[in-house]
């Protein structure tokens, strides 16, 4: 599950719950973080424009 699909499912306020996601220098794979200092550029667009709350309360709705 994205980023996206987590705050849209998890009703999650813009600073709640994981805030980025990063390549693992581990594993290689994406992990989330909460840590971030950054928020992923698309959550923050999502959030601006509002498309982040309509996609949440379209879902509290189903
Ligand atoms: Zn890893």
């Amino acid at each position: 599950m994205s980023l996206i699909d987590i705050h849209i499912h998890r009703n999650f306020l813009p600073d709640q719950g994981p805030q980025n996601v990063y390549q693992c220098e581990f594993c290689e794979a994406w992990h989330l973080t909460s840590k971030s200092p950054e928020r992923n550029d698309r959550l923050q667009q999502m959030i601006d424009s509002g498309e982040m709350k309509r996609k949440q309360q379209a879902r509290r709705w189903e």
